[in-house]
């Protein structure tokens, strides 16, 4: 029988959910575990995270929440590694999870990957521990390198996925698109992957006046679009560049980028010159990271928000900006067919050609006030991506599982 209160072992290798949003490796994944961690342990579950001490002031162990805490273990130099220099120290990782698990007399009902460098360990301790082992791979390496923007994608990362889908006892993917791509690159079985959107903390991304935000921002004058994320090639950002000269010419228009730390400082430098060639330097703000707490400021002095990206596993980001009220210009990638209305909250763009992003922000800020919803009704259509929401179908899938390996048993 499954029990009521769930003990899961969460894996985060590579990413520490509670590290700087925005840098290079650290976004929407860590978000989704922080998000989905608290709330199981609000639900009365119990979640440790584990991953890699990314930080020599990093404590061993950080509370989320009532039942949920981050386990920093330290594998490697406490630097950051490149993701195939940590996957020489994967061993390590399951040796001292393991040590700690024992030395603190712990026992998992199940484990929780997220990522392949996570799933590698994860295989590892399903075995250990005989408990069934549940898998998000968050972004795929096959698909990025089919895309072919960006760095390449080793063959081991691929390799290591198409073992992980087969041996996994389930995976969750974040939408249809996620699953048939499994299916199709990895040769994954339709019946074990279940499709499980992301959520949005509603009670954190809520609207806040935009002259205030404006205000204490210090943004004036101008209409205001902004970008949020990682500042990676696969985000799209130069499609968003190649965009801003026609709005430019129309009316003063402002591009505010969040998102990008020292590491993402090439990618930064690609888009800095790309704005001297396009001749809008001036109309470009690169604020950098923002804490999440200070985004709702952002959201809501924005006249909208934009998720150019080449790829996306869903795009968080375009939920946080629905939440409070801003409505969302986007490319077809990820969850965005599910959650943009077309006309209603946002625009989804036919192609992902600049022109079309340009015709669609131009329609949004043309005349704000004759947007087809108001910033209410924006902030309605993403109700049902509530943490609690998300968090319960998650908790289905972990009982299907458990029941499913305890009737296989007996
Ligand atoms: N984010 C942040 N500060 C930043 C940039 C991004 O807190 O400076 C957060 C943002 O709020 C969102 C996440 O990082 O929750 C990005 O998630 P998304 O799914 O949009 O992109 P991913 O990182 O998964 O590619």
């Amino acid at each position: 029988m499954t029990p009521d209160r769930l003990r899961i072992a969460m894996l985060s290798v590579h990413s520490c959910p509670v590290g700087k949003l925005g840098s290079k490796d650290t976004g929407g994944m860590s978000v989704y575990i922080r998000e989905l961690a608290r709330e199981l342990g609000r639900m009365g579950h119990s979640v440790d995270i584990y991953t890699r001490a990314h930080d020599p002031a990093d404590d061993q162990i950080v509370e989320l929440g009532e039942n949920a805490r981050v386990i920093h273990l330290q594998v490697g130099d406490v630097e950051r590694m490149h993701k195939l220099v940590l996957y020489a120290h994967l061993a390590d990782m399951a040796c001292s999870l393991e040590n700690f698990r024992k030395g603190n007399n712990l026992q998992y009902d199940l484990i929780h990957s997220h990522y392949w460098l996570s799933g590698w360990v994860g295989r590892h301790l399903q075995g250990w521990w005989d408990v069934p082992h549940i898998t998000m791979f968050h972004t795929l390496g096959a698909v990025k390198n089919a895309i072919g923007i960006g760095e390449d994608e080793p063959e081991l990362r691929v390799v290591r996925e198409r073992e992980l889908v087969s041996e996994c006892h389930r995976i969750i993917a974040a939408t249809e698109k996620e699953k048939e791509d499994l299916a199709r690159y990895y040769g994954a079985a339709r019946e074990r992957i279940s499709v499980v959107p992301c959520g949005v903390n509603l009670s954190l991304f809520r609207s806040v006046d935009k002259e205030t935000a404006r205000r204490h921002l210090g943004f004036n004058g101008s209409s205001i679009v902004l970008f949020v994320g990682r500042v990676d090639p696969l985000k799209g950002i130069d499609r968003l560049f190649m965009a801003m000269p026609g709005l430019d010419r129309e009316r003063g228009v402002r591009l505010v980028v969040v998102g990008g730390d020292d590491e993402c400082q090439p990618e930064v430098e690609r888009l800095q010159s790309l704005s001297q060639s396009l001749s809008i330097q001036d109309s470009v703000t690169f604020a950098g990271t923002v804490r999440q707490e200070e985004l709702p400021l952002y959201y809501s002095a924005a006249d909208v928000c934009v998720v150019p990206s080449y790829y996306e596993t869903f795009g968080l980001v375009a939920l946080e900006s629905l939440a409070c009220g801003t409505p969302v210009v986007t490319t077809r990638v990820g969850g965005m067919e599910s959650v943009v209305l077309q006309g209603q909250n946002g625009y989804l763009v036919s192609d992902n050609a600049p022109a079309h992003l340009a015709d669609s922000i131009a329609s949004l800020l043309s005349n704000p006030d004759a947007r087809a919803q108001s910033a209410e009704a924006i902030r309605a259509s993403v109700s049902r991506f509530s943490w609690s929401n998300i968090a319960n179908k998650i908790v289905a899938e972990y009982t299907a599982v458990l029941g499913t390996q305890a009737a296989k048993a007996s």
